[in-house]
């Protein structure tokens, strides 16, 4: 049965609970355009079959769209999202999906998808059965793109925070729907919200999964993974960088480090962590101070012709870094730096200048509030040029790979 809807887009707090099914589609569509105008050299050492964790949305899809679309690989990709039910909406990330998927298809590429936990042994064993089965057995390329508020693991539900480590941070922070800047004063993170967002958003999961694709033998010579980290500027070190979050990439960081040696060593592999620049995407957006920098960021950058949003950074990721040079273009600590534009001086500068002056009266004029909250709204489908929002649309869309029984259950 086709369910019909007017949809709007309903935000609480950082969140939009709706999505706009045709709004992804342009979106997605819109990602692929970007890339397939990219001309990608497709050879012998282009990735071929790839496996895209945290699949749906932000990094992860523009990672998938690079990976297709570009250099023709099949994917597999693995998500936790909402699928519509009972005259709700389904998550954005199920719509980008769908649209993905049916792209995809139209290219004659191999799409499939996976909705559940990633953090699970089922979904790790699941994904290793369609790679057996449907892949030819191996893949090249693992992302690993999770941005998850908890992870279900050793018997235990860990919760991440977004606090600072040591001592209290204070610091201007945005209201992003109504504009209104204020302070925000945030008591340090106890020891085990430390611990417990480290095993969120640290490197654990990333290592088992690397270690159960090993075991079952589905990584090809010389197959290469990747994980997403992010630094930022000296102003949000208290909350990101030095806090518990930065902690969890640190330690993400670290088992980079583990992983290339192991990969090294069992399939001439390697590992790697690229450090993204910072864009509004569902995880982002829960930051407390982060916001309101990224306004200013978005601000100064386009004005200099230096913005990206996901897939230029991805393509730029694929293109220019990962399949271009041999060795890895990485720094001293072994990374790849697609922060380089956004942590340029003359960038962070004027930043810092706006940042001190910046108030609820001038945030319209001197940052991209603007820019920031239709990017937000283009996340979950809204805002998009080419969409007529007075009409009813179908919201029951299924992604074709995933049979709809097992994605409700
Ligand atoms: P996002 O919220 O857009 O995407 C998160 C993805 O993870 C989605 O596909 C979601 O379905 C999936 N997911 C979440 N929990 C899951 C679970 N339990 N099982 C399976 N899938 C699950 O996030 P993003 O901003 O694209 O972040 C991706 C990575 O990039 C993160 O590691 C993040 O720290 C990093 N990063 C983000 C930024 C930024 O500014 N957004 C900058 C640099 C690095």
């Amino acid at each position: 049965m086709t369910i019909k809807m007017f949809v709007e887009p309903k935000v609480r707090g950082f969140i939009c609970t709706t999505a706009h099914p045709t709004g992804c589609k342009s979106e997605v569509q819109r990602q692929i355009s970007y890339v397939k105008n990219q001309n990608y050299n497709i050879d012998d050492k282009s990735p071929k079959s790839v496996l895209v964790i945290g699949a749906s949305t932000g990094y992860g899809l523009a990672s998938r769209i690079c990976a297709a679309f570009g250099f023709k690989a099949k994917t597999l990709g693995v998500f936790f999202e909402r699928p519509a039910a009972q005259n709700r909406t389904a998550s954005a990330g199920w719509y980008n999906s769908v649209a993905f998927e049916e792209a995809a298809k139209k290219e004659g590429l191999f799409a499939k998808s996976i909705n559940g936990d990633a953090f699970s042994c089922e979904i790790k064993r699941e994904a290793i059965d369609i790679i057996k089965k449907e892949m030819d057995g191996k893949i090249d390329l693992v992302i690993y793109s999770l941005a998850s508020p908890k992870r279900n693991a050793h018997g235990v539900v860990w919760q991440s925070a977004l606090k600072p480590v040591g001592e209290a941070y204070s610091s201007k922070t945005i209201n992003i729907m109504s504009g209104e800047v204020s302070n925000v004063n945030i008591e340090p993170a106890t020891d085990d919200e430390i611990a417990h967002t480290e095993q969120v958003m640290g490197g654990e999961d990333w290592q088992f999964w690397i270690e159960d694709l090993l075991k079952a033998g589905v990584l090809s010579h010389g197959a290469l993974t990747v994980a997403y980290s992010y630094i930022g500027p000296e102003m949000t070190y208290p909350i990101y960088r030095n806090g518990t979050i930065g902690k969890a990439k640190e330690h993400l960081e670290k088992t980079a480090r583990v992983l290339a040696k192991i990969m090294q060593e069992q399939c001439h592999g390697d590992a790697v962590v690229s450090v993204n620049k910072g864009l509004v995407t569902q995880a982002s957006s829960a930051i407390p101070v982060v916001p309101l920098y990224m306004s200013i960021m978005y601000k100064m950058m386009k004005a200099k012709g230096l913005h990206e949003g996901c897939i230029e950074q991805m393509n730029r990721l694929f293109k220019t870094k990962l399949y271009h040079n041999n060795p890895l273009p990485v720094d001293e600590h072994c990374r790849i730096r697609l922060d380089d534009w956004e942590l340029r001086q003359d960038v962070q500068e004027e930043i810092e200048k706006i940042f001190n002056q910046i108030n609820t009266e001038n945030v319209d004029a001197l940052s991209d509030i603007a820019g920031y909250r239709d990017e937000f709204y283009k996340l979950f489908g809204f805002n998009c040029q080419d969409v007529d929002y007075s009409l009813d649309v179908d919201v029951e869309l299924n992604v074709p790979s995933i049979r709809l029984e097992v994605a409700n259950s």
